[in-house]
């Protein structure tokens, strides 16, 4: 049996641009949001893929795809890999999409090869990683890993009155298969960084340890409106004030504990109106670590803040936490294997943390879980621009394919 298999980098192109027409935006990006008719035209062309080379098809309540490649052991529990192939509103062709053709490239090397595993692999597809039209994100692994009630996920609404359980259903996507009911050896996944490292260092392959945590916060600051021509200086209790302090109080609280970081993303000002005190304002804060204990130091340090303002402006502060996730350890054997495949191919790499969130975060807490980081471009994503090279997806897909070998050797 050949041992030393090579993925066909032109095949595993020639699907990402191929896909992309899903939802193709004029500035050449993607937006194919969860369960919408652009999700079930890239379902479609995915289960006729997996069909086409011979997989065997699963599909749970919460719309998760799963195609399997037999073993040789039908005793051995499978071993995964994948990502998602939804996208943000105005997405990239490669955010997700590319860690589940990946999968399928190294399947069909596989294939094409004769290359028997002992395990069944299964190729995932999850459902809306994104969360764009229904938030939270990474709903199809949040259920299946029971972080998330399969009930409340489908009772989401989107925007304009769509319900994911209704809209699932619509595409055709709703499984019998008990979400979660499913149980793997081990899980990878390739994904684009997302973020500007490893471009920078010119490196070709991130061997991601972990995902950092983070916390998310609704803040209410509460003052009175009043007019902006007659009200005094030391008489107002601006809001808009309070808030522009705490942002930037945020900001400092990153920056004093790298490689933390801290965002506003939303703001709103009310009454908004130029020659009104504004009396309310509400705003998003977020703060992520790797560390969980410096993530709750960070998280004291801003409460400190939040007293100190109350302290000397007339507002009052409302925090609350919104979402909490704890970083993540990826297991070490998956790590190790992923770093061998590197090292066999001389890639250039560094070990790294996952600065964004992944379904592979809630994938780990069932299973032995590592994930691989190609480069982006500019380290963009989430962006119609977002783009990654042919010859860097093709290392990460060659990675993930020599991972998966040696998982099927070792586990
Ligand atoms: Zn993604």
């Amino acid at each position: 049996m050949k041992t030393n298999l090579t993925i066909n980098p032109e095949r595993l192109w020639d699907t990402l641009m191929d896909t992309a027409k899903f939802g193709a935006t004029p500035k050449g990006g993607v937006r194919r949001l969860a369960l919408s008719a652009e999700d079930k035209q890239v379902r479609d062309w995915f289960k006729a893929a997996c069909e086409d080379a011979g997989f065997t098809l699963g599909l749970d309540t919460m719309g998760n795809m799963y195609a399997t490649r037999p073993g040789t052991d039908p005793n051995a529990t499978p071993i995964a890999l994948g990502s998602h192939l939804d996208t943000q509103p105005t997405g990239g062709k490669f955010d997700g999409i590319l860690g589940v053709l990946a999968g399928l490239e190294a399947l069909r090397t596989l294939v094409d090869a004769g290359y028997e595993t002992r395990h069944p692999i299964t190729l995932v597809n999850w459902t809306n990683e994104e969360g764009a039209r229904f938030a939270p994100g990474m709903t199809g692994s949040g259920v299946y890993s029971n972080e998330m009630q399969e009930a409340d996920m489908l009772a989401l609404a989107d925007p304009i009155g769509g319900v994911f359980g209704e809209e699932l259903e619509k595409i055709g996507y709703k499984g019998t298969e008990p979400t979660g009911a499913r149980k793997f050896a081990a899980f990878v996944e390739l994904h684009i960084e997302q973020g500007p490292i490893l471009e920078k260092e010119e490196l070709q392959i991130g061997i991601v340890e972990g995902g950092q945590g983070l916390f998310w916060f609704d803040v209410t600051i509460t003052g009175r409106d009043s007019h902006a021509g007659t009200t005094p200086m030391d008489y107002r209790r601006d809001a808009q004030m309070a808030q522009a302090e705490l942002a930037l109080a945020i900001e400092e609280i990153a920056l004093a504990n790298p490689p933390g970081v801290g965002t506003v993303g939303v703001t709103a000002v009310l009454p908004g109106s130029r020659n009104t005190v504004p009396g309310l304002c509400t705003m998003s804060a977020e703060l992520r670590h790797p560390d969980g204990d410096t993530l709750t130091a960070m998280t004291a340090a801003l409460d400190a803040k939040v007293a100190e303002i109350e302290a000397k402006r007339p507002v009052k502060i409302e925090f609350t936490m919104r979402w909490r996730k704890d970083p993540v350890k990826f297991d070490a054997r998956v790590v190790e294997a992923i770093a061998g495949a590197v090292e066999k191919h001389g890639f250039t790499s560094k070990r790294m943390i996952s600065g964004a969130g992944h379904d592979s975060y809630f994938v780990a807490t069932t299973c032995p879980t590592a994930m691989i980081f190609v480069p982006c471009w500019e380290g963009i994503s989430h962006n119609e621009e977002e783009s990654a090279t042919k010859e860097d997806c093709a290392a990460g897909t060659q990675v993930i394919l020599d991972t998966i070998i040696a998982l099927d050797q070792t586990l």
